[in-house]
């Protein structure tokens, strides 16, 4: 239990539980926040001062070989690498004899992995559904599905889990979601996953869940030994801010739908043509070694070391950050909410509630800005002048047909008048029809503190809350 003045004479309690004192961690570890109020960490989060000392003083100590020998500083290498995909495991509770681990530069390499094997698993190809949650990375994989794609809500979800056990095998089938939302912070059910796999071992079927946990894993504990999906994605710099560098952990007796095209590129190669003569050289048995071709980040998979080292030094736990940003949400989401003009019309539009309870809602708030006459605020105006004042929130601009009507309350007809004039990505266009075309977004990361949230209320209330009327001449109408 730290403690922490918020700047305005109230002490207030964090209940982080981090080893070290937050104001401590914010002024040795991340100088350059100083000036700075960041709540961006869905997009990146910062990365500590001593990670980056402590890889350095790695680097400088120790020569790392990219290519497998007999020297000794290849070997070095090749136990660090695998040292590092344990305690990778070991960091997502993923027990090493049920599940394996490949790097990968992104979550968006790690989902494409998945869909590209999927694709070429059995020659009609796969039947693909995604979450109306997910961000592009996952939508995009539809272009990979030959069998159908369709879009699902929670509710077609749960239809689909019930009907499996009944069906007839048919073509390899993947469901897609992410563990949560980047765009408002909702945690989806992830025993969908431990369902698939019941439904799919019963009947002997190809059907795969892949859990995006991206923007998850940055702010709680990822727990695969109870969830059980086949196949998550995830990237490290969403959690310690550096090295960029993704994973995709699969569930090894899911690893049977991901065999690889064979290419020779200077990495393994299982089977080598001499000559006329077709020789197998080694059968790799592990599912990484089968998957990482070519040269991996070896230097990035050296950084992580330092990085999960020095988390848990500054940290503890990703269970300590899970309580630290929950309770920093949930105060910030009551101040959003009470916010009211002189009329006691609200300043707030917010997307999401219950941010008390963690298991549904994660530290990311979406919203807009009404002023008292109920017109919407354009969200880049917010952005810019936040920017002005050193604070750090993102407009997001809504691409997702999904989200447009789950969050934003589009109809199909606004939609698709949207997508006749104009791109819905397109900042240009704050509000369509007198709705918005997208949100802003907070979202809180390990270090974000009390006075952070205490200046970003400040500034809300000082720029947005009209506390009496105001003239509003005719031609701004
Ligand atoms: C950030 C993010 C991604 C993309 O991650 P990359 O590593 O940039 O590919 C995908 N999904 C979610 C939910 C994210 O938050």
């Amino acid at each position: 239990m730290t403690k922490c003045s918020t700047g305005k004479g109230i002490t207030t309690k964090y209940d982080g539980g981090y080893g070290t004192d937050l104001e401590t961690i914010r002024k040795n570890e991340y100088p350059l926040l100083k000036e700075t109020i960041y709540l961006d960490h869905t997009g990146k989060t910062p990365y500590a001062k001593s990670l980056i000392e402590s890889f350095s003083q790695d680097m400088m100590s120790n020569q790392f070989e990219n290519l497998q020998s007999m020297s000794l500083s290849s070997q070095q290498t090749t136990k660090r690498r695998e040292d590092v995909r344990l305690r990778a495991l070991e960091f997502f509770n993923a027990d090493p004899n049920e599940f394996d681990l490949i790097f990968v530069p992104s979550t968006t390499n790690a989902i494409k992995l998945v869909a590209e094997c999927l694709r070429d698993l059995d020659p009609r190809g796969f039947q693909y559904r995604y979450h109306m949650d997910s961000c592009s990375s996952i939508v995009g994989v539809r272009e990979l599905a030959n069998m159908g794609s369709q879009c699902v809500r929670d509710i077609d979800v749960d239809a689909w889990i019930s009907e499996l056990s009944s069906k007839q095998s048919g073509p390899p089938k993947l469901l897609a979601f992410p563990a949560q939302s980047n765009l408002n912070g909702r945690r989806l059910p992830v025993h969908w996953c431990k369902q698939i796999r019941a439904a799919a071992s019963e009947k002997g079927q190809n059907i795969f869940s892949l859990l995006d946990a991206a923007s998850f894993v940055s702010t709680a504990p990822l727990d695969l030994k109870e969830w059980a999906p086949d196949f998550t994605a995830a990237s490290f710099f969403k959690i310690f801010g550096f090295p960029d560098l993704g994973a995709l952990i699969i569930r090894k007796s899911a690893a049977q739908a991901l065999k690889r095209p064979k290419v020779i590129d200077g990495g393994p190669v299982d089977q080598v043509p001499v000559s006329g003569l077709h020789w197998d050289a080694t059968k790799k048995t592990s599912v990484h070694e089968r998957l990482e071709d070519g040269t991996i980040r070896f230097h990035s998979i050296i950084a992580l070391d330092a990085a999960f080292e020095t988390h848990r030094r500054l940290y503890g736990s990703m269970t300590n950050i899970s309580a630290h940003t929950g309770l920093l949400a949930k105060q910030l989401y009551r101040k959003l909410s009470l916010f009211r003009h002189f009329n006691s019309t609200k300043v707030c539009r917010i997307y999401q509630s219950g941010y008390g309870d963690r298991a549904l809602q994660g530290p990311i708030i979406a919203f807009n800005i009404k002023n008292s006459r109920g017109d919407w605020i354009p969200k880049t105006d917010v952005e810019r002048l936040a920017a002005a004042q050193g604070i750090r929130l993102r407009s997001v601009s809504v691409c997702n047909p999904g989200v447009l009507t789950s969050s934003l309350r589009w109809r199909k007809e606004d939609i698709r008048r949207q997508y006749a004039a104009t791109l819905p990505c397109d900042d240009r266009h704050n509000t369509l029809n007198e709705l918005p075309t997208g949100v802003l977004r907070i979202s809180l990361g390990a270090m974000t503190s009390l006075t952070d949230i205490d200046i970003l209320i400040q500034f809300i209330e000082d720029t947005y809350v009209e506390k009496a009327p105001r003239f509003f001449g005719r031609n701004l109408r």
